[in-house]
């Protein structure tokens, strides 16, 4: 986990920052908070940064040194008073919760908070959460905790009246893309991935990942086969379809990033430059807006979301990508359009 700081945690979740630097200041930091809010919303690292805040022996308004033991510690997830459990299978077992009850009352434990973190705490099952209560119902220790979860509707109402929610939100596209830009990815990957995505975990992931890489090359070398008269859009999808179709995630990539790169020519068309997210490839996006009027490319754009709502029924996929090829070549091509329904 990088070093992370509240700084950072405003940048993303600017409420949350506010709130728990507020309950700082007034000395009100409250010993149960639930972090709650999609996946990819930095809620693990922000419950991380909460505990190496109250562990530090250094920290400036809350803020860690990240130089002290403690600090160093809790980022190594060694310090013994920190705790982190995560379900094991589909639940969080009552052993878990059982153990973890345990380790706090252990000779180990040191002097100061005690913190634990429980993930995906929705899985926690009626035995686990009324053990769990028991320790929320102690008051005067010195423990903290955090539940993290993606819907806290799912928790026990018992547990959510003895905790503060803190709602995470989606992040947004911008800091995304700014994020991924930072860690040295081409501004076309950059704004490909997170138009794609606003959790910040799988974009690192897909930015990573070369086969995701491959699926945007793919994409820009097609529509560039549409400006080459020998070049067939079709042909250089089948050789990279093994690619496209080896998993639904993959799948659904390529085809969201051909939309985007119609929504690009619509733009250009609409001189909404800014929107474009394929930028590197503006030379292509101009040559191909000025092959097709705006409504072909509306209709373009409509028939492959059509595909796009098809796509998790079972559909022959590659019939129907071979096809949406063939539509759009012949579109830019030779100016003979598909009507709907044929895509
Ligand atoms: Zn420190």
């Amino acid at each position: 986990m990088s070093v992370y700081s509240w700084d950072e945690v405003g940048k993303y979740q600017n409420d949350v920052a506010r709130i728990i630097k507020n309950s700082y200041r007034l000395n009100r930091i409250s010993h149960a908070y639930i972090f709650e809010g999609p996946n990819g919303t930095k809620k693990t690292s922000t419950a991380f940064l909460y505990a190496k805040s109250l562990l530090c022996t250094n920290s400036d308004a809350f803020n860690p040194c990240n130089e002290c033991h403690n600090c160093r510690r809790v980022e190594n997830r060694t310090h013994p008073n920190l705790f982190y459990v995560k379900p094991k299978g589909k639940v969080i077992k009552k052993e878990q919760i059982k153990d973890l009850i345990r380790e706090f009352s252990k000779a180990s434990i040191e002097k100061g908070p005690r913190i634990y973190i429980i993930e995906e705490a929705e899985k926690l099952n009626l035995t686990s959460a009324n053990t769990l209560l028991k320790t929320m119902e102690e008051p005067g220790q010195d423990i903290y905790q955090i539940l993290i979860t993606e819907n806290y509707n799912s928790l026990l109402k018992t547990i959510i009246s003895r905790a503060e929610i803190l709602h995470f939100k989606p992040i947004d596209r911008n800091l995304i893309k700014e994020h991924l830009v930072k860690q040295g990815i081409a501004a076309n990957i950059a704004n490909s991935i997170s138009e794609y995505t606003v959790d910040m975990g799988s974009a690192i992931k897909f930015a990573e990942d070369f086969k995701m890489i491959n699926i945007i090359k793919l994409v820009t070398e097609i529509h560039n086969s549409f400006l080459v008269k020998n070049l067939s859009p079709i042909l250089l999808f089948k050789e990279s379809s093994q690619d496209v179709f080896q998993d639904q995630e993959i799948t659904d990539f390529f085809l969201m990033l051909m939309i985007f790169y119609q929504k690009d020519i619509l733009n250009y068309q609409l001189r909404h430059l800014d929107s474009i997210c394929f930028e590197e490839e503006i030379e292509t996006i101009k040559k191909l807006a000025d092959k097709i009027a705006q409504k072909h490319i509306e209709q373009n754009i409509t028939n492959m979301l059509g595909l796009k709502a098809r796509l998790k029924y079972n559909i022959n996929n590659k019939l129907a990508f071979d096809k949406m090829l063939a539509c759009l070549e012949r579109g830019y091509k030779y100016a003979t359009y598909c009507s709907g329904n044929t895509v």
